[in-house]
Parts: C-alpha cells; sequence; structure tokens
C-alpha cells in the first residue's frame, strides 16, 4: 500500500510538473515528490510511515528510512537519510530507545524542533521492562494494536500541527483506522485463542514479542534479548532446547530482520534429543513485508504474524488472514 500510495503522488506530481527527488536505494527511501503544499514526511520505521501515509492520505508524502528486514536497534542513519530529512517538513521517529544508534543525531535534530517521538507518548504504567534493558523499556510496542492505537493518535497530532487546515480530514482518516486496529485485535483474539492453551508458547529468534504476549496470552521466549545487538549464548540456547523437549513446543518462528542461524541450533539440539521442531513460520518483528504488498503494511504485518503463529501452533484461522489477502497463510 505505501509504495502504491507513494507511486500515486510520484505520478500525480509527475503529471503536475512537480520535481523528484533522487532515490537512495536500498534502505528504502525513495524519493520524494511534492504537490504544491503537500506536507514532506520521513519516518524511521516502515510502521511508522505506513500509519502516517494511511492517516495523512494524499496530503502527505511519507517515505521510511528503514525498508523491509532492516533492523532498526543497530540501524545507522545514512548520508541520503541526513539530507532527507533535513528536507523534510516532518520527522517521526519510534523513540523508547530503538533507534539506539541513532539517538545523538536525533537529540541535535530535535532542537531543530521538527522531530516527534510517537511511542514516547505512550502511557508508562502500560509498557513493560525488560531484564536486559534496565532503566528502559521495552520498545516493541507495535505488536499490540491497542497501543498503537496511542501511537497512531500522536501521528495524526503531529501531522494536523503541521497542517491545521487539513485537520477535519486527518481526524477522519485516524477514526478509520482506529476502527481497523479494532478489528486487528478482535481477529488476533478470535484466532489466537483457538490455540490449545498449553500451546500457547511462542519462540523467536530476539525478544520483540512481549507486548503480543501479554495482550493475547502466549508466553514468549527469545533467544536473544530485547536488543539484537547482543549475542545469544550457548547456555541459553541449551535452556530453550530443554523447555523445547520438555513442553514439548513443536514450532518456532524466525524473523525477517534477524539472522536464523541460532534458529539452526535451537532444532538440531531438540532434534538431538528426539524431539522435533518445526520452523512454524516467518514472522515480520521490527520491520515489515516488502513494499507494495498488504504484508508491506502495518496491517499486513500483524494479520501475517497472527495468522502465521496460530496456523502453526494447532489454531484454527481462515485461508489467507483477516481480510483474505495474505499471499500464504500459515
Ligand atoms: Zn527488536
Amino acid at each position: 500500500m505505501l509504495l502504491t500510495r507513494r507511486g500515486f503522488i510520484r505520478q500525480a506530481a509527475l503529471a503536475a510538473g512537480g520535481v523528484m527527488a533522487g532515490a537512495s536505494g536500498l534502505t528504502g527511501f525513495s524519493g520524494t515528490a511534492r504537490a504544491a503544499s503537500q506536507l514532506i514526511v520521513s519516518a524511521t520505521t516502515g510502521m511508522i510511515a505506513d500509519t502516517a501515509s494511511v492517516i495523512g492520505g494524499n496530503l502527505v508524502s511519507v517515505s521510511a528510512l528503514m525498508g523491509p528486514g532492516v533492523d532498526p536497534h543497530g540501524y545507522r542513519q545514512t548520508r541520503s537519510d541526513i539530507v532527507a530529512m533535513a528536507r523534510a517538513d516532518l520527522v517521526l521517529r519510534h523513540g523508547l530507545y530503538l533507534e539506539a544508534q541513532m539517538e545523538a543525531f536525533f537529540e541535535d535534530l530535535s532542537r531543530k524542533g521538527k522531530v516527534v517521538a510517537v511511542a514516547d507518548t505512550i502511557d508508562p504504567s502500560l509498557l513493560l521492562s525488560h531484564e536486559d534493558y534496565p532503566g528502559r523499556y521495552d520498545p516493541h510496542v507495535w505488536m499490540d494494536p491497542e497501543l498503537w492505537k496511542t501511537v497512531s493518535t500522536t501521528i495524526a497530532s503531529a501531522l494536523k500541527t503541521a497542517q491545521p487546515d487539513q485537520a477535519e480530514g486527518i481526524e477522519e482518516r485516524l477514526a478509520a483506522f482506529t476502527d481497523e486496529l479494532d478489528a486487528l485485535d478482535a481477529y488476533s483474539r478470535q484466532v489466537l485463542g483457538s490455540v490449545p492453551e498449553n500451546a500457547r508458547v511462542l519462540v523467536t529468534a530476539h525478544d520483540a514479542f512481549s507486548y503480543f504476549g501479554r495482550a493475547y496470552g502466549f508466553e514468549v521466549l527469545g533467544i536473544q534479548g530485547i536488543s539484537t545487538e547482543s549475542e545469544a549464548g550457548l547456555a541459553r540456547i541449551a535452556e530453550l532446547v530443554d523447555t523445547l523437549v520438555e513442553r514439548k513446543i513443536g514450532a518456532v518462528f524466525v524473523e525477517s530482520s534477524v539472522p536464523d542461524r541460532n534458529m539452526k541450533a535451537l532444532i538440531e539440539g531438540a532434534a538431538a534429543k528426539g524431539h522435533k521442531v518445526a520452523i512454524g513460520g516467518e514472522l515480520f518483528s521490527d520491520a515489515m513485508g516488502q513494499s507494495g504488498t498488504y504484508e508491506g503494511t502495518y496491517l499486513g504485518m500483524i494479520d501475517h504474524n497472527v495468522t502465521t503463529i496460530a496456523a502453526a501452533l494447532g489454531g484454527t484461522v481462515p485461508d489467507r488472514g483477516r481480510l483474505g489477502q495474505l499471499q500464504a497463510a500459515g
């Protein structure tokens, strides 16, 4: 949807004689084309960019610094990112120390007053902490659509501040998106609730799913800690192998933005103890699917995760997910 929307904006701007900035390739930062009054928004993650794009509609031209498969914990701004953010009318970042390698850069940029950390507005009492992350909160709030509503509202507020005359349309699109988040949450409860209770254990590459686990009653075990920057130790893998064998957990999940070498060690370790574990599928943890696909939108990303998890752990799921739009469910 993001690409389609951008493509549309780009075509419209070209037809109107608009100027296109150069695309910078791998990072997913496409050139921005602006119609006369269009707001140029630069977002760090795809989840933020997609949400801003949906809520902003045709009034905004949004691009993401981090494309599909990009790990935000280790990402550093490129030269073209810096140029893009300098040119943008509004910069949306996640906050909660997700963009750990860009903290100093954003501190500097926020003095110029156009940076909004969209997850920082969530009530701290709703945030989770983590033993690996003393003094900080778990940043993976997009995994719970209920929390993403707050982020969406913050994004809408930032867009309204930048374009006060467009407030009405922004409000309307926010309301429609909020309805979609509610429907996504209801769907998630339904399909995840069909997973047998003793199978509600999610084993993934890193600890990105704690908010998911809290929202839907799953125990979540990550091989790595909360940031992908930490290395998983042999002791941690051995401990997880024992858990898989003892509790007869039949599936583990790889992540699109984290290398899966540790998953192989888990599966081989369990096999050596006579317990067969399958890869339950690939989940989108910290980045969305390919641009221009349903999985490349926030709603599609979560639908994919929820449907894949429920199907692999013995739940009942509709063919191709909530809206029948997934490329391959389960
Ligand atoms: Zn993460």
